[in-house]
């Protein structure tokens, strides 16, 4: 039985029809008490989905622009669908701004697993470097302290990797978990924190994080500009190196970091990192080449667009080869009998869900990843 209390929360979604080609749009409402699901045709104007329990549905995955999974159908969430669900959802998520700075760019896995064991999501990424003149732009604040000069002859030493946080109070959660700014307070009043753990002096500690949401508004714009095309650009080299994609099923299960931790412990380098939001017309011509090829392709093509993928650019010794041999056999369960430290072994739910995308022929390695960061981050 409905009860008059119960809270229901509701949405304005859109599902890519992939048969029809057509974009529907449904209101979603979810019921938190049974973890039920319940979708009504807005065109027919009729009741798509009776409701329905449907455990992997969460009420941390309801924010808008956010794609969420309902029986196989990947739904965007355009717009609150009512004014309840505006108030409650609302106000508390946040959206902020960090900065990994150019000397830990080698605990990038690290931090992706302390970010998602703060329940925040990463939902923009973005490997790139600044000239002296956009970090003293971005530190603004700071221009007239004695540091000033050293902090931008820092940040501006190598990539860093731009982040977009969004969660429940993600500005100041995530200031907690950097702690406190000089490194060795840290390491004496925030053991557990990530300058305290990375963490060099005062000014080597490790991430930035946004201090307001008003900061948070600017500094995001400052690196994901709404203007397409401005802002500072990607890290990719597009020359002896490889494409992989950590897929949107690993992300949306917390292995981001454990991924990029095993690509690092197996000596390959990172050149370029960035999330991208694939639709699907752009994950069926990047798949092209498999289709009519492996029966997969529709699933692939459907879970490649399923919700954000972040897209590396890989270099090392005897690449393509051997960053192939790391991902290990595309059928994850192949993986674990004959390879089980490879990532598909590892991290590998089915042959579609195989936690990794690398390109398969070494003459595309490099027109992959041209792919992402040339074409689609033109
Ligand atoms: P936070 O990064 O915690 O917001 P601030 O806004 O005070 O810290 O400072 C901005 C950055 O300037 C710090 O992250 C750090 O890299 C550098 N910095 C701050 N204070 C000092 C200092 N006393 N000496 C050297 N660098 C500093
Ligand atoms: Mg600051």
């Amino acid at each position: 039985m409905t009860s008059f209390q119960e809270d229901r929360y509701a949405f304005l979604t859109e599902w890519h029809d992939p048969t029809a080609s057509l974009l529907r749009r449904y209101q979603l409402f979810f019921y938190p008490k049974d973890n039920s699901v319940e979708m009504f045709d807005l065109k027919y104007q009729r009741m798509f989905l009776r409701r329905t329990k449907y455990e992997d549905l969460h009420l941390e995955d309801l924010f808008l622009g956010n794609r969420v999974t309902v029986f196989s159908r990947q739904l965007k969430l355009i717009d609150y669908g009512d004014q309840f669900t505006a108030n409650k959802l609302g106000s508390k998520i946040e959206k902020t701004f960090a900065l990994v700075k150019p000397d830990v760019l080698n605990k990038i896995g690290d931090i992706f697993e302390l970010i998602y064991s703060a329940k925040l999501i990463v939902t923009k990424a973005k490997m790139t470097t600044v000239t002296w003149s956009q970090a003293a732009d971005f530190y603004v604040e700071h221009q007239s302290k004695p540091f000033f000069n050293n902090l931008i002859q820092f940040v501006t030493s190598g990539p860093v990797v731009a982040m977009e946080l969004t969660g429940d109070e993600a500005m100041s959660i995530w200031r907690t978990l950097l702690g406190p700014a000089d490194s060795a307070a840290a390491r004496q009043e925030a053991p557990q924190s990530l300058r305290a753990k990375f963490g060099t002096d005062a000014i080597r500690n490790v991430c930035h994080g946004s201090e307001s949401l008003a900061a948070a508004a600017r500094e995001l714009e400052f690196f994901f500009p709404s203007t397409v095309g401005h802002g500072p650009g990607n890290t990719a080299v597009c020359e002896d190196s490889t494409c992989c994609i950590i897929k949107p099923h690993a992300i949306a299960e917390g292995l981001t970091g454990k991924i990029l931790n095993s690509i690092r412990e197996a000596r390959f380098k990172i050149a370029a990192l960035q999330l991208f939001n694939i639709d699907y017309a752009n994950a069926e011509e990047f798949y092209e080449i498999y289709k009519g090829v492996v029966t997969e392709y529709p699933g692939m093509v459907t879970e490649l667009c399923s919700g954000p993928c972040i897209v590396l650019e890989i270099q090392g010794a005897d690449i393509p080869k051997s960053f192939r041999e790391l991902c290990g056999p595309s059928d994850p369960e192949i993986a674990r009998l004959l390879r089980p430290n490879t990532l598909r072994g590892l991290y590998g739910k089915d042959k579609v869900r195989n936690a990794v995308h690398c390109t398969d022929l070494p003459e595309d390695s490099v027109l992959e990843v041209q792919y992402f960061f040339r074409i689609l981050d033109g």
